[in-house]
């Protein structure tokens, strides 16, 4: 079964003035489509065909032989992840359970977003910028291309894209104003809160099994 484009979780029109319907349009009807059509001409007839993103993403990272099929695979996982992490009203410093876990491992709210801030504008040409689990602790970092870290063995919370065609229509080369709108008015804390608790739940049988 060929992959397909997945639906925005939201109206084009959703994230603005943010985002544009414009910006969105041609991020997701255009770029991240193209990823998943180029993807499904890359798997055809191998065994990566019948296999969920993430599999392919861990299977194929790392092997130069399989780099295409690695970009096009986490390009199409990376900017579905991204529209899910996003809403219309959001961002700004979290409450709860996921706010007291960024002032544990950043110091506070303001530490995080400046972490998150420098990791974006610090990153030179194409990337993502992430909030993963790493191990016990939460991190901020930045990988090239179509990095994820799923190959790592991290456990993704939450995405920015700081490739320039998410920026670049509505903020031109002003790709911190970009993640400094995706921080203050964009970020589905909720969708972070749920992909934390996920992580948890699957660290505590390894943990009691370690004991
Ligand atoms: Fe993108």
């Amino acid at each position: 079964m060929a992959f397909k484009l997945p639906p925005l979780p939201f109206a084009t029109n959703a994230l603005e003035p943010h985002i544009s319907k414009r910006a969105l349009e041609f991020h997701h009807g255009r770029h991240h489509d193209a990823y998943v059509k180029t993807l499904n001409l890359l798997v055809e007839g191998k065994p990566y065909e019948k296999m969920a993103l993430e599999d392919i993403i861990r299977r194929s990272a790392g092997n130069p032989g399989e780099r295409a099929v690695f970009n096009h695979a986490a390009q199409a996982w990376n900017h579905e992840f991204f529209w899910n992490g996003m809403q219309s009203h959001g961002g700004g410093e979290p409450r709860g359970a996921i706010g007291d876990r960024i002032a544990e491992s950043f110091g506070s709210y303001a530490a995080f977003r400046a972490a998150f801030l420098e990791a974006a504008t610090g990153h030179f040409g194409s990337g993502w910028v992430w909030l993963v689990m790493d191990v016990d602790d939460l991190a901020v970092y930045s990988l090239p291309d179509a990095g994820n870290p799923l190959s790592t063995d991290r456990v993704p919370l939450l995405a920015c894209d700081v490739w320039e065609h998410a920026y670049y229509l509505d903020y031109q080369n002003r790709r911190r104003a970009f993640v400094e709108s995706f921080l203050d008015h964009l970020v589905d804390w909720d969708f972070v809160a749920a992909r934390l608790a996920r992580a948890r739940e699957t660290r505590a049988p390894a943990r009691a099994a370690a004991r």
